[in-house]
């Protein structure tokens, strides 16, 4: 028997009575607010939309979902703790997941109090499913992150292991996917209908370039939307973040371009980095950065802060690796240039 979502939600959430905020209420456009006590003068006097309606209804025809399967938050990094306390019953029930991954995962499971299982990644940065199966029957286990294409991997899960877990996991299985917009995978958004207890999240802040902005996505059923309403603070999406993302989606062809832009330089950066001794290894990536292994990674990563250029250290999670972040074509080259001259004193 699968387990329905009102079996999965913890008791706290089931009854909670959430705030009813005064804006709310009222549905029509015009009248005379004196209803939240906000000061009548100004531009940005006025509390935002607290369900984002306009900027979902965007979202929806861009990925061609329904308005009603689109959860917004101020960042996806906050739905990963909501997803903690809307399924995880502190000291009780459990999450799994499969380093080396986002770290968020387990910062969020700390903080709720959740044992969270970590079966790490094969050699090719994929799925162990032996080591799966003798966690997925779990009664306590609530919830798996995936995070597909992987951070700090870079590469794209098995769709095989994907699948299998959406058809055999009885909890709810959650597939980050902040980097999907950078290769040619359909996104398991298209599969909502067919898995009620998938959480597919996804964010503004890396292809649409709006990482300051803060909006993170969570794409579910419609009943898991309606839970994810109940427990999210009133006005969790401010008006300028609304403002800004709606006009960025309006400008859907100019933030193409960029992305083309960035895959381009990825593709030369990666032509270029092969040509150095001290890069042992670049790993395939379906992102905007590129894992790459090196002979002594502290080191390496040392060496490029003396040139002021910021990467990723990796070691504490895969040795001897940095992450590299796909930059403007003039900071690659400064990028190149620095391990030019890092390259010629070793
Ligand atoms: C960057 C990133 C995010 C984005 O988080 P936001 O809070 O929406 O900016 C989410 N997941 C992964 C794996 C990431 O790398």
């Amino acid at each position: 028997m699968t387990a329905s979502i009102e079996d999965l939600i913890r008791e706290n959430i089931k009854t909670l009575i959430p705030y009813s905020s005064a804006r709310s209420e009222y549905k029509k456009a015009n009248g005379i607010f004196l209803d939240a006590n906000e000061n009548p003068y100004g531009n940005y006097n006025r509390y935002p939309d607290p369900f984002q309606v306009k900027l979902k209804e965007k979202l929806a025809e861009i990925k061609n979902l329904r308005a009603g399967q689109i959860f917004l938050n101020n960042g996806s990094d906050g739905i990963v703790d909501m997803v903690y306390r809307v399924f995880c019953e502190p000291k009780k029930d459990k999450a799994l997941t499969f380093p080396p991954t986002f770290g968020m995962y387990t910062v969020a499971a700390h903080l709720n109090n959740v044992e969270l299982i970590k079966i790490p990644l094969n050699e090719e940065f994929q799925i162990n499913r032996e080591e799966l199966d003798k966690y997925i029957a779990d009664e306590n286990l609530k919830v798996i992150f995936l995070c597909s294409p992987n951070n700090p991997t870079g590469n794209h899960l098995n769709r095989e292991d994907i699948n299998y877990i959406l058809d055999n996991f009885k909890g709810i299985t959650v597939i980050d996917e902040a980097y999907i917009d950078f290769n040619k995978r359909i996104s398991y958004a298209q599969k909502l209908d067919d898995y009620p207890r998938l959480i597919v999240l996804q964010t503004l802040s890396k292809s649409w370039a709006l990482a300051g902005a803060r909006i993170g996505m969570a794409l579910m059923s419609e009943a898991l939307v309606g839970v994810f309403n109940k427990i999210k603070t009133p006005y969790n999406v401010s008006s300028i973040d609304q403002q800004t993302a709606l006009e960025a989606l309006e400008n859907k062809e100019s933030i193409q371009e960029r992305m083309i832009t960035i895959l381009s330089e990825k593709n030369r950066v990666i032509e270029a980095l092969e040509e150095f001794d001290v890069i042992e290894k670049i790993y395939p990536s379906d992102t905007n950065f590129l894992l790459v292994k090196v002979a002594d990674g502290l080191k390496f990563y040392q060496d490029l802060l003396a040139h002021d250029i910021i990467v990723r250290n990796q070691h504490n999670v895969i040795e001897n690796t940095v992450r590299i972040t796909i930059g403007k074509a003039e900071e690659n080259d400064l990028l190149l240039a620095a391990l030019e001259k890092i390259n010629s004193t070793n």
